[in-house]
């Protein structure tokens, strides 16, 4: 496939887009939520079928997807996310005079963004990826998930439609579909300047390493999931058994467990281990086996399960059903914490309704584990006040380790808002210095610029000395709006 004229074309639109004012922008963002709103009817439908996930999911799915392209419209309409820095000149400074110096955040460039197969909505064609990125001025070259391509095609009409009402160039959208080979071609484009990406480890890191043996490298910023570890300590989960095994299991089993949230692994101290392992098993065995989004998922589902079978230091809670061509059973097993320690292997996530529970005698052992973990999108830590106080050096350990840390509740159902930070050390992400959901993700495609002694008429609005746009901006080191 020629790329080429795809690029030269979003290349075009970038140099106008890049330029139109946060309110157009919004208005674009805005067309495109109402856009889809209006296409319900067609998309939910579609979307379950190539999914298989049933038709409410998918209707929350629009719902969140709707709310985060309008908490960016807000986000860009406001327009301090910017981060307008101005530092005045001064001419009478000793012994050379002070500049005048003006930073902003710019649009990077033309963006390719690959979607995600278990959301086909909030993380694909008008995800949080693409829409992030349209906020901060790029165009997007957007590689359609092959797991769901008409509800990629109908979602694509709705922002080409958006953009012509909007009255903006068509090719701020550009719609690509093919294989493995046309994803590495976008991705080693001259004229792309980053990648955003939400699937396997695999897929995440062939993509970085392509974009950093680029003649001219550009940031991949990929979100590669991960085990998202429960840590329970004594008193907490002792106090609260049977509640903690129903928000576990509810978590583990959502979705069929196909969530980058998902837990897949759970610390237990050894003098509940037993108790607390009957009650997962009395929730699992009401929790019917669901459809994974293809047979291929399925199929890595159980053969994932088919190793750690081989495995002689895992003890079955509860064993897979049957191997299903669809539908996943979940299933559970146990496993002492210094065998866990001994291989890494036990890290590696199952994308599916599996989870590990790693059983801990003493503290020591916990703080090893933690020491242990790979980077990952969440920690959650059950503890009540008082045990948590005792654990500083623990809470400490395990801030390196992830993107969010949780201390009531489970990982699943990540809250999009402006504080939200999905996104962890590596492996769980390529740059664990941003985020792929909530307002904050906007910066992974923009770059700061400063102006130095620029004439006041050729400044950009946001960095105009009578602040025409209103936003907040730092002004000789004091936060002003
Ligand atoms: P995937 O295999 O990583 O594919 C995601 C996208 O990247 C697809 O468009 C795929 O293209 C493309 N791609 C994959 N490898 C590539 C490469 N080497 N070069 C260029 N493009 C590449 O993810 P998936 O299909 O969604 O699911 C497979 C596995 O990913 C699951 O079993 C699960 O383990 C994991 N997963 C993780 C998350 C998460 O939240 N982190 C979400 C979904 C899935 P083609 O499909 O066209 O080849």
């Amino acid at each position: 496939m020629n790329l080429d004229p795809i690029f030269k074309s979003a290349q075009e639109a970038f140099l106008h887009y890049k330029n139109v004012s946060g309110k157009e922008k919004a208005t674009f963002l805005r067309k495109i939520a109402e856009g889809l709103e209006a296409e319900k009817h067609l998309l939910i439908p579609t979307a379950s079928e190539e999914s298989n996930l049933p038709e409410g999911r998918i209707t929350g799915e629009l719902g969140r997807t709707v709310g985060q392209i309008r908490l960016f419209a807000d986000l860009v309409e406001e327009g301090s996310w910017v981060e307008a820095v101005i530092d005045h000149a001064d001419p009478e400074r000793v012994p050379a005079p002070k500049p005048d110096i003006r930073r902003f955040l710019t649009a990077l460039g033309p963006v390719v963004v690959f979607g995600a197969s278990n959301f086909p909505l909030a993380f694909s064609t008008a995800g949080g990826d693409t829409i992030s990125a349209l906020a901060a001025g790029c165009p997007v070259i957007y590689k359609a998930h092959p797991a769901h391509p008409e509800t990629s095609r109908l979602v694509g009409q709705v922002i080409h439609k958006a953009a012509i009402d909007a009255a903006l160039p068509i090719s701020v959208f550009n719609h690509v579909e093919g294989g493995i080979e046309v994803g590495q071609a976008l991705a080693k484009h001259p004229q792309a300047k980053a990648v955003a990406f939400t699937g396997s480890f695999v897929g995440g890191k062939a993509l970085f390493d392509a974009a950093n043996q680029r003649k001219e490298p550009i940031p991949v910023f990929a979100e590669m999931g991960s085990v998202n570890p429960i840590i329970a300590l004594k008193e907490r989960l002792g106090n609260n058994m049977e509640s903690l095994a129903k928000q576990f299991v509810s978590s583990l089993t959502l979705g069929a467990g196909q969530f980058c949230t998902n837990p897949g692994l759970i610390m237990v101290p050894a003098l509940h281990a037993e108790d607390f392992s009957d009650a997962v098993k009395k929730e699992l065995e009401q929790i019917a086996a669901a459809p994974m989004l293809h047979e291929g998922i399925a199929e890595a589902y159980y053969n994932a399960l088919a190793i750690l079978q081989e495995r002689k230091e895992l003890d079955w809670v509860q064993v897979a059903a049957a191997k299903d061509l669809i539908k996943a059973y979940p299933a559970l097993a146990r496993i002492k914490a210094a065998d866990w320690l001994e291989d890494e292997h036990f890290q590696q996530e199952v994308f599916g309704s599996f989870a590990l529970m790693v059983v801990y005698e003493h503290f020591n052992e916990l703080y090893a584990i933690a020491q242990r973990l790979h980077g990952q999108l969440t920690i959650t830590l059950w503890g009540d006040e008082k045990e948590l106080a005792k654990k500083v050096d623990l809470i400490n350990q395990l801030e390196e380790k992830c993107g969010r840390l949780l201390f009531k509740g489970v990982p699943t159902g990540v809250e999009v808002g402006h504080a939200m930070q999905h996104g962890g050390p590596y492996p769980s992400t390529t740059d664990s210095r941003f985020t792929s959901v909530g307002a904050y993700a906007i910066k992974r495609f923009a770059r700061p610029i400063a102006f130095q002694d620029m004439p006041h008429e050729l400044l950009p609005d946001a960095l105009r000395e009578e602040n025409p746009l209103g936003i907040w901006r730092m002004m000789d080191g004091e936060l002003k709006r």
